[in-house]
């Protein structure tokens, strides 16, 4: 078994360990606290307090109005999307910041189905997995019942065999939630697009955790979240991405996403009755950019472009690897008769997370383990989460969170009533 030593020597020769002095965690390391949660909310970046200090007394307080152009805030959303662009496999103008992930999703999808409903009417399915995260099933059932459209639902292992003429778009979660189980991006695009339907990817368990080729797999649009593995902080704005083929038909058609205000307006400083679509993703602005949410999302996401002189994305997802299989060996070796895995072991159908399940116990052993300085979570009914972030998480952590799981378990202190009584946010 891998001892406490050999993971000391890992973080010893990390290349990606400059990075954690980035992040504000020296309370929680002081504390002995170990966070793997950052697939839920990334960890503060020490860079963002001045960063919002100097928004708000600098850029607000002094600047007033006059920071739309002089501090570039007119620009920020763009100037964000095109680093995370770089993440994701976009191309620069491709992707813009906007609104919230499920928000995105009702815009894509509306813009999928106009250019599929154009082509074939007779398409008015929306094909998804049954245990795709809610809030985008929620919003695909919203979306299917104003337009007259069904939203079709399948296991996992079913998708390909959905795709008949019938479907219009093909809307899937890159990484599980739950599970971590991570699709076959370029394999389940092809499918979609050999059936005639589009894809819309939602990367928010992904996006600076995996490396992602939007572009080189053909995907058609993509939305994904700032506040997991991109550190941009709490209900941070999210991301939407279309394929410039689409966008340029948009432009030549004129259509709209269902959402059109004004900043996605062509001249909204024109303040024309007549909505005339901005080009290319521009059009999928809505309203106002959150200015103070996208300068903390800023440093998040710089933090990932400084990552690129230590191997960027890919050294990144190596290492997400290591320490993944690191966790899964320890667990399976200390706590075995009492969990079972349920992401996958293949790490290549992976994301930046594992799993175990316990069949009564899940809830009260992740609170036991919290009251142990251990932050992971639960997700109903049987699903102990734990996200590993490569920019912060050492080998170190891994191999103490699990000797404390093993505590907790060992010594059965999760059974304690303490530990029963569920939070609002689990
Ligand atoms: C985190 C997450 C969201 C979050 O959506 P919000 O609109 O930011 O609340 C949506 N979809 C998936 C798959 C997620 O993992």
């Amino acid at each position: 078994m891998l001892t406490r030593e050999d993971c000391l020597q890992r973080d010893a020769i990390d290349r990606l360990a400059p990075l954690r002095l980035e992040f504000a965690l020296d309370e929680l390391d002081a504390r002995g606290l170990i966070y793997l949660d950052g697939n839920s909310l990334g960890a503060l970046p020490r860079r963002t307090l001045p960063r919002i200090c100097e928004v708000v007394q600098g850029e607000w307080g002094r600047g007033l109005i006059g920071s739309w152009n002089t501090a570039g805030w007119i620009t920020l959303a763009a100037r964000v999307g095109d680093k995370i662009g770089r993440l994701v496999g976009a191309d620069t103008g491709e992707l813009m910041v906007a609104d919230s992930t499920s928000i995105n999703i009702y815009k894509v999808l509306g813009a999928g189905v106009t250019i599929v409903g154009h082509d074939s009417p007779a398409r008015r399915r929306i094909l998804s997995e049954r245990l795709n995260f809610p809030s985008d099933l929620y919003i695909a059932e919203t979306f299917a019942r104003e337009h007259g459209f069904e939203l079709t639902l399948v296991d996992a292992e079913n998708l390909i065999a959905a795709l008949d003429d019938r479907i219009a778009v093909l809307m899937l979660t890159h990484v599980n939630y739950r599970t971590g189980y991570m699709h076959d991006m370029q394999t389940l695009t092809r499918a979609a697009h050999d059936a005639g339907a589009m894809t819309v990817w939602d990367l928010s368990h992904s996006a600076g955790a995996v490396p992602v080729a939007l572009k080189a797999h053909d995907a058609d649009f993509a939305v994904g979240c700032g506040y997991k593995y991109l550190n941009g902080g709490p209900g941070a704005p999210a991301f939407v991405w279309a394929h410039p083929r689409h966008t340029a038909r948009m432009d030549r058609e004129r259509w709209r996403q269902p959402l059109a205000g004004w900043l996605g307006h062509a001249a909204p400083f024109d303040f024309v009755e007549d909505y005339r679509p901005a080009p290319g993703i521009a059009r999928f602005t809505c309203g106002t950019p959150p200015i103070i949410s996208l300068a903390a999302l800023e440093c998040g996401v710089d933090l990932l472009a400084e990552a690129e002189k230590y191997g960027g994305i890919d050294a990144i997802r190596q290492k997400s690897i290591e320490l993944s299989n690191v966790f899964i060996e320890l667990v399976e070796t200390r706590c075995a008769k009492e969990l079972a895995l349920v992401s996958p072991r293949e790490p290549s159908t992976r994301g930046s997370q594992v799993c175990f399940a316990h069949p009564t116990g899940g809830y009260r052993i992740v609170q036991a383990l919290i009251a142990r300085g251990v932050i992971g979570d639960f997700r109903a009914p049987d699903i102990l989460r734990f996200g590993f972030t490569p920019l912060y998480t050492r080998f170190v952590d891994v191999w103490d969170a699990v000797d404390r799981l093993a505590g907790v378990l060992a010594t059965g202190e999760w059974r304690d009533a303490r530990f029963a009584g569920r939070a609002a946010v689990t």
